[in-house]
């Protein structure tokens, strides 16, 4: 061979070499079409479920949801029959790294013993239950560990995204923060200095509006998707009560200000009325539980479009469990219970913005579900409660561009649950069948039954 014939031939060897590599990236690209069909689909929008729904997905997005719709050759077709198809429900509200639903003493106890690193493996588990249950985003709002600083709510946001271990996607607060003695003060209620320092800043603890500041950044350079503050009093904490003011309003003030500037919403535990009025002024994104507002307090919310995350599960549970609470916090429960319903029912009749949150970790991870019987119980219609789990819950996140809906371009986080759920809420508690982005995770019975993340064998720490 010659040099010229050489030349040719090394060219036309690399056009192949092209044109092969070419195939391999185009074959790639064409992901499997996917067709889901059901009886019925709810949209995470619409006021009425359409009939024959179809759900169309290449890779990890949808390409059409509605009804009757063509199915493109070649598509693989799973059908689920007498179901609903929705998009995968959003829980606003919970803590995937803690399990505080056992005995409240016992757990305490263990909550020194047990190393951190362990923590983290049991929560890959709490993670796994939650997705199985029909749960592909949450927004989980705080995760600490007394006389330790570690992150992993980070770090198990991150072993999700990386498709390491399987789990909703999680935007995460890292430590709530609030007031040296609050409910966030993970020292409260132990022996003074047991721990051989007051916690600061690093821990979420921070008093004064500079200091307030100093914790959300850190909190933002270390990961944190959301910010969570506690304004006010807590049931769960022991040198509180429920419905005190936590912090003053010029903190809230400087909370929010930081938090939005650095493009973080912000999400606040509180219980009391004087601190939700002040929170909701402040201009904070979501009141979390609420027990005690006062109609007033929820017109200002529904004029400021604050939105509500009712966690009715959290006050349910200790309710049913109140022997398993030492006598000053079963006095707060009952408080609180007593408060919330009448709270609720007035939100619905105000039409107050409300997004579905549960406070799992106050009770096993993977009931989250059980939160829509309850809103419906008092007062919410089935198919505004479906909302809440889905298109709210997305406007809440931020992330309603990318999920929420069963629309086109959206990420393909897709859920089937039997029969009809505006005629029986409780069919959202039988999730048949699960996928996130594209992948199914489950059709078919759960492979970690809600149950199988026994309640008193996971010693975790108290927290929201
Ligand atoms: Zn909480």
């Amino acid at each position: 061979m010659n040099v010229s014939a050489f030349h040719r031939f090394c060219s036309r060897l690399s056009f192949t070499l092209l044109v092969l590599i070419g195939c391999a990236i185009s074959t790639h690209a064409a992901d499997k079409v996917i067709v889901l069909k059901a009886a019925r689909l709810f949209d995470g929008k619409s006021k009425t479920l359409a009939q024959n729904g179809v759900v169309i997905v290449q890779g990890n997005k949808i390409v059409d949801a509605g009804s009757n719709l063509p199915t493109p050759t070649d598509a693989q077709v799973i059908e689920l029959g007498d179901a609903t198809l929705s998009p995968g429900f959003m829980d606003g509200h919970t803590h995937l790294t803690l399990d505080f639903s056992g005995n409240y003493n016992e757990r305490r106890l263990k909550e020194v013993d047990l190393n951190v690193s362990e923590q983290a493996i049991i929560a890959t588990r709490y993670a796994r239950a939650t997705v199985e249950a029909g749960f592909t985003t949450v927004r989980d709002l705080g995760s600490r560990f007394v006389g330790s600083k570690e992150f992993v709510d980070v770090a198990l946001r991150n072993s999700i995204n990386k498709g390491v271990i399987v789990g909703p996607r999680m935007l995460v607060a890292t430590y709530g923060i609030g007031a040296t003695g609050g409910h966030f003060d993970p020292t409260s209620g132990f022996r003074d200095m047991l721990f051989g320092h007051e916690p600061d800043f690093s821990q979420g603890i921070a008093d004064g509006p500079d200091a307030i500041r100093k914790a959300v950044r850190f909190e933002v350079k270390n990961g944190a998707d959301v910010i969570k503050a506690a304004v006010s009093g807590g049931v769960l904490s022991l040198a509180d009560e429920v419905d005190t003011p936590q912090l003053t309003p010029a903190e809230m003030a400087a909370l929010v200000d930081e938090s939005h500037r650095l493009r973080k919403k912000v999400a606040v535990h509180c219980h009391g009325d004087q601190a939700a009025k002040e929170a909701i002024e402040a201009g904070v994104d979501s009141i979390e539980h609420g027990s005690f507002m006062k109609p007033e307090t929820l017109t200002l919310m529904k004029n400021k479009g604050t939105y509500l995350t009712p966690t009715l599960m959290a006050t349910e549970w200790i309710m049913s469990k109140i022997d398993n609470y030492p006598p000053a916090l079963q006095a707060k429960a009952k408080a609180a219970a007593a408060a919330r319903s009448d709270m609720f029912r007035n939100a619905v009749k105000m039409g107050i913005k409300i997004s579905f949150g549960t406070d799992a970790a106050v009770f096993p991870h993977g009931q989250n579900a059980k939160e829509f019987k309850l809103m419906v119980d008092l007062g919410m219609q089935p198919i505004d409660a479906l909302k809440t789990a889905t298109g709210n819950a997305a406007d809440l996140f931020g992330v309603a561009q990318k999920t929420g809906t069963l629309e086109k371009a959206k990420f393909a986080d897709v859920i089937a649950m039997p029969g009809d759920p505006t005629a029986d809420i409780t069919a959202t508690e039988r999730v048949s069948f699960v996928m996130k982005e594209g992948k199914i995770i489950r059709n078919g019975p759960p492979s970690v039954p809600p149950v199988a993340v026994s309640p008193d064998a996971d010693p975790e720490i108290p927290a929201d």
